[in-house]
């Protein structure tokens, strides 16, 4: 099944009775901080969600592919997301009631919502931002940049670099200046 959105109202919702979402939503990147990355495959949703009181349960799972840059030779990564969801959302009454303490306690997985329309996606969005290391890898043993150059080592392992044969020629060459102006 394909998924416009996410939104639930919470006021159509029955009483402790199950609600599931299942399909793929119509999305084909995903805004991350490292910058906007494309989806390889279909962004893959299973929420289950109840109602009880005022207060609603969810749970879920996330699963895509995902391409983001390499952190050493920024090229493509590919990474896998098996992400997990699990939030309960509280009407934002509730909050006022609490002492600061409480809620700091109480934050997290705890949503406070305002409107009775929940967008679901900010769960999903979390989740899979969770899924994604710091310093995504294109492989596990990449050997990133030359430092000197910026030529791609995994493509030319054998690089023997001249930037820094010059590099250090040079340093050789001012170093040998100081030598001979200090003696
Ligand atoms: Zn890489
Ligand atoms: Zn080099």
């Amino acid at each position: 099944m394909i998924l416009e959105d996410l939104k639930i109202n919470i006021e159509s919702l029955e009483q402790r009775s199950i609600y599931r979402i299942e399909g793929d939503l119509v999305i084909d990147s995903i805004e991350l901080d490292i910058g906007n990355c494309p989806l390889l495959k279909p962004l893959s949703i299973n929420i289950e969600y109840v109602l009880q009181k005022r207060e609603l349960f969810v749970t879920g799972r996330v699963r895509t592919t995902l391409e983001c840059q390499c952190s050493r030779c920024l090229e493509p990564a590919v990474i896998e997301i098996n992400g997990q969801i699990e939030a309960v959302y509280r009407p934002s009454e509730e909050l006022k009631s609490l002492k600061r303490e409480e809620v700091l306690e109480k934050l997290e997985n705890v949503v406070y919502y305002f409107d009775p329309v929940i967008d679901l996606f900010e769960r999903v969005h979390e989740a899979v931002v969770v899924e994604v290391p710091q310093k995504p890898l294109c492989k596990p043993d990449c050997k990133g940049l030359c430092p000197y150059c910026g030529e791609n080592l995994n493509e030319h392992p054998e690089h023997r670099c001249n930037q820094l044969e010059d590099f250090l020629l040079e340093a050789r060459m001012s170093l040998f200046k100081e030598l001979r102006r200090g003696g």
